[in-house]
């Protein structure tokens, strides 16, 4: 029988984790697999812990990790990530916001082929207007900087298999933005619609501040186009600075050095100026390739090979 894993991440969480489980536990008994949950309680300040050390012992398909102090989800997922040895995982919150009963529906998908099957939401509810705009200027301005294309509404709810687990197993660098990490593996990717419910009980961890270290995060590590702003800004003053300059010089030489000094001065503070901002764009280039060698990312995934058979 293949074998699933549930991973799931919590940080002071104890007002669902029971009924979480207990969600879930029904939805993978229904599934012809040797389905575990793997929980990761990340350094929580309640007693998470002791709620999963209770569902562990009184289930045997379910395990846990203990993080040192809270680490962020990020982390937290990758330690639950690295401890699969199953087929496929799914990663999935522990409040209940990622309904447990599609995972049938990922798992689905999973048989037919697919590597990656993230769950897309087709409504956010329980969130306001406000939450929803950010949302989705965020993907939108992660579409247009970077080259990896991060789903849009899409959290981390998802399935992987053996093969895209061990893909990004391999990515170990330390400014981790999941979402961004888990396309930018490749393989077979597709997606499962569903309603995303308010979050059950319990309190957000996200408040605005996060969510902007996290959308920076997302921007920095899958872009560089922020450093390169500084070679276009550096370009368009240096030019429209050459183009005063000359008009500075024309009108010198025409009508005089009417305020002394003047002329010259702008000249000089005009030339260096651009000259500065292109400087630092060079750098800026430099440092961003500086920068995606410091990733230490593999190259490429082999996906399939069909190997020259010996002509014997
Ligand atoms: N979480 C975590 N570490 C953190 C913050 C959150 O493991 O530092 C877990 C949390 O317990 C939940 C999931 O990540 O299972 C999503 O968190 P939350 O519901 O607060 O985020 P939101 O759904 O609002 O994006
Ligand atoms: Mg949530």
């Amino acid at each position: 029988m293949p074998q699933l894993t549930v991973v799931v991440p919590a940080y002071n969480e104890s007002a669902v984790l029971a009924l979480f489980h207990q969600r879930l536990r029904k939805v993978l008994d229904a599934l012809p697999l040797d389905a575990r949950v793997l929980y990761v309680d990340d350094g929580s300040r309640d007693d998470t812990w002791s709620i999963i050390e209770s569902l562990v012992a009184t289930d045997p398909r379910t395990g846990a990790l203990k993080l040192s102090r809270n680490f962020g989800k990020e982390a937290a997922l990758t330690a639950g990530l690295d401890a699969v040895t199953a087929d496929a995982a799914v990663v999935i919150d522990a409040d209940l916001q990622d309904p447990p009963e599609l995972i049938p529906a990922l798992v689905e998908q999973w048989q037919a082929g697919y590597d990656v099957v993230y769950a897309t939401r087709s409504a956010r509810q329980g969130e306001s207007g406000f939450k929803r705009f950010t949302a989705a200027a965020f993907y939108r301005s992660m579409e247009r900087l970077s080259d990896t294309t991060i789903p849009r509404d899409t959290g981390d709810f998802r399935l992987l298999s053996r093969r895209a687990l061990d893909a990004l197993g391999q990515l170990r660098e330390r400014q981790r933005f999941m979402k961004g990490l888990f396309s930018w593996i490749g393989y077979r990717q597709t997606s499962v619609q569903y309603l995303r419910d308010p979050r059950l009980a319990g309190q957000t961890k996200w408040n605005y501040w996060r969510l902007g270290q996290l959308a920076i995060e997302g921007i920095t590590s899958f872009s560089t186009a922020p450093l390169r702003l500084a070679t276009w800004v550096g370009l368009a003053s240096a030019m429209l600075a050459f183009v005063y300059g000359a008009w500075v010089l024309i009108h010198a030489l025409r009508y005089g050095d009417q305020v002394r000094g003047y002329p010259t001065l702008m000249l000089v503070i005009l030339f260096l100026g651009g000259v500065q901002l292109l400087a630092l764009g060079v750098i800026g280039e430099y440092l961003g390739r500086n920068y995606a060698e410091s990733k230490q990312r593999p190259l490429y995934f082999v996906e399939e090979q069909r190997l020259p058979r010996d002509p014997r």
